[in-house]
């Protein structure tokens, strides 16, 4: 009978965590939340970037602008969700920052204002789950508490080569307890938990990763990293079509205030009237935009002769006032747009 080959050991996750803490030291990248201990300022920053690329929240200014506005749980639980809602406008997924106004209000009525250190405690937090309770401890507390995002889950799954997909129960699982052994085999889980989504940013990437300058190379198990993570769902993008209307007066622009659950608060160009979807008012502007699993078109209308009322959620916005009115960022564009348009401009 042929010998066969030995499996090689399992990666040594006290070898891995000192890899990445060493590499880290060198190589990791200067961010603002590295700068800092204040666990106000790292929330932010992780509950910014879990739907944002790094490059809109800081160049495009919203992290710092957000800080200045808002620098503390305080003044953030002082504030009107309307602001709150304007800060956030550009990024999306607003139901984020109404959270972070819902646990700074927690903050100061139940913790006195005082971030808890306690996992559980923090994790009952609105809108903070077992990635952003890990984030926050590690990176403000120097906990050993993990973190897994899809960065994390990459590197871990082509480390270990591991087929099951990630997405999966036991891959979850799975994953969750690769990344609390490599925190818990560190004195510096703030830097091995940075390390290890560093990592899957730069090197471990998606495609191509670069293993020749990895800091885990000899502990990687992977023998097509290209081929990994796999994944059990695929979301299929549904094409939807959205109609909306473009009233303009002498005194302003009709808009509607939205009372969805995901968008509650925001302001945006009204929907067409039911009434009028048998017979279309003509078209001003058509543009997409992506959400979630949809992607959207959005048509604008003319208005259609007026209704006998608007319904309550509408109004007429002073064009003095438009800006400071919380959007989301395609009927900011489309209203933008329609406004310069000469035949819409006060002096046209
Ligand atoms: S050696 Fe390659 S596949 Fe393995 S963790 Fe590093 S970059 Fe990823």
């Amino acid at each position: 009978m042929p010998a066969r080959s030995p499996q090689p050991p399992s990666p040594d996750p006290a070898a891995m965590a000192s890899a990445l803490v060493a590499w880290f030291h060198t190589h990791g990248r200067d961010y603002p939340w590295r700068r800092t201990r204040d666990p106000y300022a790292i929330l932010i920053s992780e509950v910014m970037l879990q739907q944002t690329q790094i490059p809109t929240v800081l160049d495009r200014g919203y992290y710092a602008r957000w800080l200045a506005q808002f620098p503390d749980f305080t003044t953030l639980a002082a504030a009107e969700e309307e602001q709150v809602l304007k800060a956030w406008e550009g990024l999306g997924y607003y139901r984020r920052a109404r959270n972070l106004h819902r646990l700074a209000r927690e903050v100061l009525a139940a913790h006195g204002g005082v971030f808890p250190q306690d996992h559980a405690a923090i994790l009952a937090l609105p809108g903070i789950g077992p990635y952003t309770a890990g984030a926050v401890a590690s990176f403000a507390f120097d906990l050993p508490r993990p973190i897994v995002d899809g960065n994390v889950a990459r590197v871990l799954a082509r480390v270990y080569n591991d087929p099951t997909p990630i997405d999966s129960t036991a891959g979850v699982k799975t994953q969750w307890e690769r990344a609390a052994a490599l925190v818990q085999a560190t004195d510096d889980p703030r830097a091995l938990n940075s390390a290890l989504m560093e990592l899957g940013q730069t090197h471990c990437t998606p495609s191509k990763p670069a293993c020749g300058l990895c800091p885990l190379r000899s502990e990687c198990r992977a023998t097509e990293p290209e081929s990994l993570p796999v994944k059990q769902s695929r979301q299929e993008i549904t094409a939807i079509t959205e109609r909306v209307v473009f009233l303009r007066t002498a005194a302003g622009v009709l808009l509607e205030q939205e009372t969805g659950k995901r968008r509650t608060g925001l302001w945006k160009l009204p929907a067409l009237p039911a009434s009028h979807e048998d017979k279309l008012p003509p078209v001003l502007m058509r543009t997409n935009y992506g959400i979630t699993r949809y992607k959207v078109t959005l048509w604008v209308h003319d208005a259609p002769a007026p209704e006998a009322a608007w319904p309550e959620t509408h109004r007429i916005i002073a064009f003095e006032q438009i800006d400071s009115m919380p959007m989301p960022a395609p009927y900011r564009r489309a209203l933008t747009g329609l406004l310069k348009r000469s035949e819409f401009r006060l002096d046209g």
